[in-house]
């Protein structure tokens, strides 16, 4: 029987995925075969053992199909609340489930900031009522001057801490996140950024940037500040993350702290993997995001880090915000771009260009951030884990019209562009929360 899917939001109580190439990297498998669902769990695939199929199901036909566990994004801007006319976790999740993103981390610098425990509450019930896929909310480092409560924050929920876009300056407050980081277990995730360097900054510092009279963010921003906290985290311990890595300084670093056995883990956007300074020219707002587009050198050592261990996960760093804050100067307009809809079609580039295999870049999609988050639910299509997963065609080309995104950000420095991969179906712990019209009716 072939049952067509007819609709997205349905859960199906059995689900057949049938025929794709069935990518888990948590379990060292990349081959043909069918994947069952049932009851919003993972039950068998047919490239381990093949059980009976039940009297009903249905069928998604996944033919020429990669099909992988729901990708999890360790960092995303949900904007809400305070700053929903960019994003709402209405919008940013099915933003999110386009991409095929199953689970994504929200960062805590809404207004709001997710300080207190009832900010966190206020994300979880709204992700709940109005989400369509997993939200894990961060919590902030600070409250005011001070630490936050982690205690209370991470009771209510808050899965990290982090002070993202406002780097933690204050030396002994850093010492004091990852001390709580030591008892607790839960990850400090550093927006690495001395403002005493970036100060005024709005591009990468350099030839580019004196050519266009743009004041420039000198790569030592960045890395004096990884370099700080890879030497406060060999002090005190704790689980220190680096976010957004944009400079070869910085793999440089974080790759002799893992060698010394710092426990240590960082993450690269699809933006940084993929573009350099030279998108600013022409002063686009678009392509102006913190840290900023580097050299091609940044993107090659970043690249080489991935594929060495040395960065451990993609994150998309989406970061929405509305036109207006986009169509202005270049000096005045705001840091960040629109990634979970591009960010399948970006990376895939890396695949057909020979830069990086198909496998190592599910896995820092899917196994390694679930690993970095402890869920072994998570990631992975072992039977008994949810049942979140993401069919794609690694060959179906497109042209990105940021207008056609779900996201209310359409800030994209990639309007135009043709990429090379696109996210046909998203399963959610079982239910079909994304699917393009082609492919199902
Ligand atoms: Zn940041
Ligand atoms: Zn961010």
């Amino acid at each position: 029987m072939s049952i067509k899917v007819k609709r997205t939001g349905h859960k199906y109580k059995n689900l057949l995925i049938k025929g794709g190439r069935i990518i888990d990297p948590s379990q060292g498998i990349d081959a043909v075969g069918d994947l069952f669902i049932s009851e919003g769990k993972i039950a068998w695939l047919s490239v381990q053992k093949a059980k009976p199929l039940p009297d009903n199901y249905h069928v998604i036909e996944a033919r020429g199909m990669v099909v992988c566990p729901g990708f999890i994004d360790l960092h995303c801007h949900l904007r809400q609340p305070g700053f929903e006319e960019k994003e709402t976790i209405a919008t940013g999740t099915r933003a999110a489930a386009k991409g095929g993103f199953t689970t994504v981390c929200c960062m805590p610098n809404t207004k709001p900031p997710v300080d207190k425990a009832a900010v966190v509450e206020y994300i979880k019930s709204v992700a709940a009522k109005e989400g369509v896929v997993r939200v894990l909310p961060i919590g902030c480092i600070t409250e005011g001057s001070e630490l936050a409560d982690f205690g209370e924050l991470s009771a209510s929920g808050a899965i990290a801490f982090s002070d993202d876009g406002s780097p933690v300056m204050d030396s002994s407050i850093m010492r004091s996140a990852l001390e709580y980081s030591q008892e607790s277990g839960l990850p400090i995730i550093d927006h690495c950024e001395d403002p005493t360097f970036s100060q005024d900054g709005v591009m990468n510092e350099g030839l580019v940037s004196a050519g266009l009279g743009l004041k420039g963010i000198p790569a030592c921003a960045e890395e004096s500040m990884v370099a700080r906290d890879i030497r406060l985290a060999r002090l005190v311990g704790g689980r220190l993350h680096i976010a957004h890595v944009s400079t070869a300084g910085s793999v440089e670093l974080i790759r002799s702290a893992k060698e010394e056995g710092i426990p240590i883990t960082a993450e690269v956007t699809p933006h940084h993997l993929t573009l350099t300074e030279e998108k600013v020219v022409g002063y686009n707002t678009n392509a102006k995001v913190n840290p900023p587009l580097r050299t091609a050198e940044d993107v090659e050592a970043l690249i080489s880090g991935l594929k060495e261990g040395v960065l451990d996960a993609i994150a998309t760093d989406h970061a929405p915000h509305t036109g207006k804050d986009k169509d202005c100067d270049f000096t005045t307009a705001a840091f960040g771009i629109s990634g979970f809809e591009t960010a399948l079609g970006s990376l895939m580039g890396l695949v057909h260009r020979g830069k990086l295999d198909l496998v190592t870049l599910i896995s820092k999609l899917t196994h390694e951030p679930a690993s970095f988050l402890r869920r072994s639910d998570l990631g992975t299509l072992k039977p008994g884990a949810q049942a979140d997963v993401v069919i794609f065609d690694p060959n179906a080309e497109w042209a990105v019209n940021p207008d056609e995104f779900v996201s209310k950000g359409k800030n994209t420095p990639l309007a135009g562009a043709v990429l090379k991969g696109k996210v046909i179906a998203t399963v959610y712990g079982g239910v079909v929360v994304y699917s393009s019209m082609n492919f199902l009716n």
